[in-house]
């Protein structure tokens, strides 16, 4: 994070766009901070997972191919995510992007490295949703959201104001994803200790990584996220303006 004495440097460059990067294990709460930023600061947002259902849900040959990945809690080769992301960001003119659960290895990150090399223009930052194991096991054993709109809920700690209905679109259908059952969660989250967690190392290198306290409650969180994403913003050209 470029820090207060930075913010003095006369060389400190501006920048017309940014992206932010989500990294942590699965159920840390940050596909629900990507839709607070989606809704409250314009962000555009590319969900791996979700674009990887999507493909599943599309019953195309890659869906079949990737579905045994995703719900076993392994990772589907870099070759079909990093198409994806290659698209993502060539058709989209948004000026504040959202990856989130992408990369997920260091070689996802360096060919994010890339694809933004491309253009000078672009400011990157990363949060690290930090949240203990124990934690997350039971996140998401107990997640579920709705098959309308996507929200997601919590049995114990998030149900819906009115039972059984959706706080955002109404609907009274809800589901459950395949891949949130004890044994798939184990396996991701060995597949996040092996895979994942070097990147983190990767970005604290590169002096871009915001430790985000993920055992707090939603508001704490999006206080902290918050944080972050204001130090981004003032960094932007057209808030300069
Ligand atoms: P998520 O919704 O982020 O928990 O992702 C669900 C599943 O999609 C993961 O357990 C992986 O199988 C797959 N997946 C998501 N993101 C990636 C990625 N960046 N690289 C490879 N596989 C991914």
């Amino acid at each position: 994070m470029h820090n207060d004495a930075c913010n003095n440097c006369s060389n400190c460059k501006i920048y017309n766009k940014c992206a932010l990067v989500f990294v942590g294990p699965p159920g840390c709460g940050k596909g629900t901070q990507a839709s607070f930023l989606q809704k409250d600061y314009e962000f555009v947002a590319f969900a791996a997972g979700d674009e990887l259902r999507k493909e599943i849900a599309s019953g195309s040959e890659l869906g079949l191919e990737i579905k045994g990945i995703c719900d076993s809690g392994g990772l589907v080769s870099d070759s079909v995510i990093n198409v994806m992301v290659d698209n993502f960001v060539a058709k989209t003119s948004a000026n504040r992007l959202l990856f989130d659960g992408y990369p997920r290895k260091v070689s996802q990150a360096e060919a994010l490295d890339e694809v933004f090399a491309k253009d000078s223009d672009w400011l990157l930052e990363v949060c690290y949703f930090q949240i203990s194991n124990e934690s997350i096991a039971d996140r998401i054993l107990h997640r579920f959201s709705c098959a309308g709109c996507g929200c997601v809920y919590n049995e114990r700690t998030a149900r819906p104001r009115v039972e059984g209905v959706c706080d955002k679109c109404g609907s009274k259908e809800f589901s459950k994803r395949n891949d949130d059952n004890e044994e798939s969660i184990m396996k991701r989250l060995e597949t996040y200790r092996l895979m994942t967690a070097s990147i983190i190392d990767f970005y604290k290198e590169r002096g871009i990584l915001n430790i985000i306290d993920a055992s707090l409650g939603f508001a704490e969180v999006s206080q902290q996220v918050e944080k972050v994403v204001k130090c981004v913003l003032e960094k932007l050209f057209e808030e300069r303006r």
